[in-house]
């Protein structure tokens, strides 16, 4: 029988596995770069048909100016609030409590850290630019890879079979990608759960996100465009947060207004609440194979600092340069040269970050006494040394190497 799929029959450039944020920017990251684009995975699950996913993702600018790049800001601009400050408070009982910190955007003569925008809005945005853009969109999911002699051939769950000569995993945790290509991962976990929700509330949140560290836990504010509503992420540990997701929703009210200390005024309507385990993951390799990992296939970060999905996103656009300049030379885009480039352009950013994420997420989480000191007195240093702060700022806006092409200002329309 005939294969009715676009995607089918000729050998494509790029195969894209999974249509989450990562995978549908490394598309159309790919595609703007001239490549021919299959995306094969599921649709996002439309807004307001359930609770969807409940998570906002605090995006810095590098990753604002993808997505203006990749034409798919505009559709979000509403529902993008920007972070113009970001304040710490310690409300642990250490003996060595750290002091309340603000990083202002203003100090390095920027508008705004990034922007706050929900996960569900960001994916269909980037989805329905893919639908435009790509040569095809694939709503299956893949159930096999195998080697061919110069690309690798993909079997979706339907049947329809794909040929490509470069395959990017960006899907997700259990990627099928990265254990097609022989990529070994690190798994470790954190003994402590996420709650993602959002609420609203009386005092205006004036644009800043606030992080309130206390003793094995940690609760983060991030604006939203109301200046009355924000999303809320509350790390904690298991039997704890398993108990927040039990309550009723006054109940719940209750208890984040308890925990807030009036920060931003009386707590209002709360929404959907879910739950996500800390986990940390980090690949062996990124490239080998006619195989290029992206996203949260790649690595893992826990939700303190906001780095996962900007460190996936710096793969797809890095990925991006790698293959043009194959293109460019009239190259093979899966060959080894490629995928070489790709690991040498990811290697440090990724080594740094799931290292910085890592030791943060234990000093704030552990009740080890040395660590948690070690960062009380980094943060005191900070508050007193204006320029060692706008060094860490500046640490935690970009990676310690080039920013990929098209997160360059002035690259997009
Ligand atoms: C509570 C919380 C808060 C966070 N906040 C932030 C933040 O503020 N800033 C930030 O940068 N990051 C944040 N993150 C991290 C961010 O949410 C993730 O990095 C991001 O969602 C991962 O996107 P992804 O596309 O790599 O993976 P996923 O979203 O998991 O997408 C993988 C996709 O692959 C598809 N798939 C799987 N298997 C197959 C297959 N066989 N065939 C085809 N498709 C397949 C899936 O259906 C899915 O669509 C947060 C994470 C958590 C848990």
């Amino acid at each position: 029988m005939e294969d009715p799929s676009p995607a089918a029959g000729a050998l494509q450039d790029i195969a894209v596995v999974g249509a989450g944020p990562a995978g549908l920017a490394a598309a159309l990251a790919l595609a703007h770069v001239g490549a021919r684009v299959v995306l094969i995975g599921p649709p996002p699950a439309r807004m307001g048909t359930g609770p969807g996913d409940t998570r906002t993702a605090a995006l810095l600018q590098s990753s604002v100016d993808l997505l203006k790049a990749l034409k798919a800001f505009d559709a979000l601009a509403d529902q993008a609030a920007p972070l113009k400050a970001i304040r710490i408070i310690d409300t642990s009982d250490r003996l060595l409590r750290a002091p309340e910190i603000t990083f202002l955007a203003s100090e390095l003569a920027l508008d705004a850290f990034g922007y706050n925008i929900p996960n569900t809005a960001l994916v269909e945005a980037l989805y329905a630019q893919a639908t435009q853009t790509l040569h095809a969109v694939e709503a299956d999911s893949i159930a096999r890879i195998e080697p061919a002699a110069d690309h690798l051939v993909l079997t979706c769950s339907k049947g329809t079979t794909i040929k490509a000569r470069l395959v990017v995993g960006a899907d997700g945790r259990r990627s099928i990608c990265r254990a097609a290509a022989g990529i070994e991962a690190e798994e470790w976990r954190y003994d402590q759960v996420a709650l993602a929700t959002s609420f609203e509330h009386t005092r205006p949140h004036d644009f800043v996100s606030t992080e309130i560290h206390r003793r094995g836990g940690l609760l983060t504010t991030v604006p939203l465009p109301s200046p009355h509503a924000s999303s809320l992420i509350w790390v904690g540990g298991k039997t704890k947060i398993d108990g927040l997701m039990r309550l009723e929703p006054d109940a719940f009210r209750a208890a984040l207004e308890e925990r807030l200390e009036g920060l931003l005024g009386t707590v209002g309507a709360t929404g959907a609440r879910a739950s996500f385990p800390l986990a940390g993951l980090s690949a062996k390799e990124v490239g080998v194979r006619r195989t290029a990992l992206v996203g949260e296939a790649a690595h893992i970060l826990p939700p303190i600092g906001a780095q996962g999905l900007n460190l996936g996103l710096r793969d797809a656009a890095a990925l991006a340069d790698c293959v043009a300049t194959a293109l460019g030379r009239g190259a093979d885009p899966g060959g080894d040269d490629v995928l070489k480039s790709y690991t040498a352009a990811r290697r440090i950013d990724i080594a740094t970050r799931t290292f910085g994420v890592d030791l943060l997420s234990r000093s704030l989480l552990t009740d080890f006494l040395p660590l948690g000191a070690a960062r009380s007195i980094v943060l005191h240093g900070l508050n007193r040394i204006a320029p060692l702060r706008r060094l860490v700022m500046r640490a935690g806006l970009a990676p310690p190497t080039a920013l990929p092409s098209l997160m360059r200002p002035g690259v997009g329309p």
